[in-house]
């Protein structure tokens, strides 16, 4: 099947895909495969991959993001100019405080055009109200995929040209570079492919950015950690799954919570691992008045791809219910023993991945199947490390599977 008939077809099977996402890379077989895992999670929106990058929507279906929105007194967003299938409007930068030095939040991939957007954004509506002081004193890297960071070396090229232009004869004080760590880890070589931020850090000119004290290019953040812009407070949130170094911001002068890629706004997010990604939800979830932590409560949500979120909290509660959903199909279907294997006695009873794939599936083309699975496989791999189910052998798909327990119950 060529891939406009199947994307087609995935379009025909589930309407709800003009608001769904997907993640990978800009190859079309990538794509496809993402595509169709929005399409076989149907009203799950579930989408899994350990690729980099993000999003698709048919580009009709977005909302229309200006090149530069002031959203509140103390958040202008900046349009990265890097529209697409998988970056859905392109990526959102923000400038936080309610007066230079800024704090800027990502920097986008590294188109030329978002150079003068970003220009002209900090001469216009993020124009310094002191001059003698740098137009951003940091910036945060939210996590580490190509379309956050592409535009490092550009980005602080134009901070110091716009300093140097104010001030030609005070020496420039650089911003300094955030980001959480990854954590020690085997990189794909797939993967390692789009893992850019390492050789832009190795080639920065050293005069455009200000060191950590360790003398690495990068501070580290930390949960908890305290970053304060003018007239604003910016609470770091660790929250892994989308990439394990994924952080949120709480900003609670707006009520509001910057979500990265973790919750967008518009369509649903992708992950690299379900068990984080949803005690990272729930760890969001409980920063809000939910939970009745009222010293910490928001209201919207500031995504790196798509509008502001109004509703923040019952969004992200509603992530959450699309993965439980599904987790719940898996576990009932593990409760009974497969069809194949009925008449035989129970410790011979097991389901493989693909079993499983092929029951909750049963009503999509057997094409949509191997995508379906990659999801399948995440949910089963977080149920294992739960001590819930357990692996029988084989490999890939034919890995069988059988609950610890026969009482299925959703679990976070
Ligand atoms: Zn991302």
């Amino acid at each position: 099947m060529k891939w406009r008939q199947l994307h087609l077809l995935c379009r025909r099977l589930n309407t709800g895909i003009n608001r769904s996402l997907c993640v990978g890379y800009s190859k079309r077989t990538s794509v496809l495969r993402n595509y169709c895992s929005a399409v076989s999670e149907n009203n799950t929106h579930h989408l899994n991959t350990t690729r980099a990058e993000t999003l698709s929507a048919p580009m009709a279906a977005l909302e229309e993001i200006a090149n530069v929105t002031k959203i509140s007194d103390r958040v202008i967003r900046v349009l990265g100019q890097n529209p697409g299938k998988f970056t859905l409007q392109g990526t959102n930068t923000y400038l936080i405080g309610t007066s230079n030095p800024y704090i800027l939040i990502d920097t986008a991939e590294g188109r030329e055009e978002f150079i003068p957007v970003l220009r002209n954004a900090l001469l216009t509506e993020a124009k310094p109200s002191n001059p003698i002081l740098p137009d951003v004193s940091d910036i945060i890297i939210s996590h580490w995929h190509h379309d956050h960071v592409g535009g490092l070396p550009t980005v602080l090229a134009l901070l110091k040209q716009l300093w140097t232009s104010r001030n030609p004869s005070t020496p420039y004080s650089p911003p300094r570079l955030h980001k959480h760590p990854l954590p020690p880890r085997v990189v794909s070589e797939e993967e390692a492919k789009w893992h850019i931020l390492p050789k832009i850090l190795a080639a920065l000119p050293e005069d455009l950015y200000t060191a950590a004290p360790s003398g690495e290019v990068l501070h580290v953040l930390a949960d908890s950690q305290v970053l304060e812009p003018p007239g604003t407070t910016l609470r770091v949130i660790h929250t892994p799954g989308h990439t394990r170094d994924s952080i949120s911001l709480y900003i609670p002068q707006d009520r509001a919570l910057y979500t990265a890629d973790t919750v967008l706004g518009q369509g649903t997010a992708v992950f690299e691992d379900l068990g984080l990604y949803l005690k990272s939800l729930n760890k969001m979830l409980k920063l809000g008045g939910l939970e009745g932590d009222k010293e910490s409560d928001y209201d919207i949500l500031y995504p790196s791809h798509g509008p502001v979120v109004a509703k923040g909290q019952e969004t992200i509660a509603n992530y959450i219910k699309h993965r439980l959903d599904r987790e719940v199909q898996v576990l009932q279907l593990l409760a009974v023993l497969p069809e194949q294997t009925q008449g035989l006695s129970d410790s011979q009873g097991q389901w493989t991945t693909w079993d499983i794939v092929k029951k909750l599936y049963a009503s999509y083309p057997e094409s949509l199947w191997l995508p379906a699975a990659r999801g399948i496989e995440l949910h089963l791999k977080k149920l294992e490390e739960e001590g819930r189910i357990r692996k029988l052998g084989g490999e890939g798909k034919d890995v069988a599977w059988r609950l610890v327990s026969r009482t299925p119950t959703p679990s976070l």
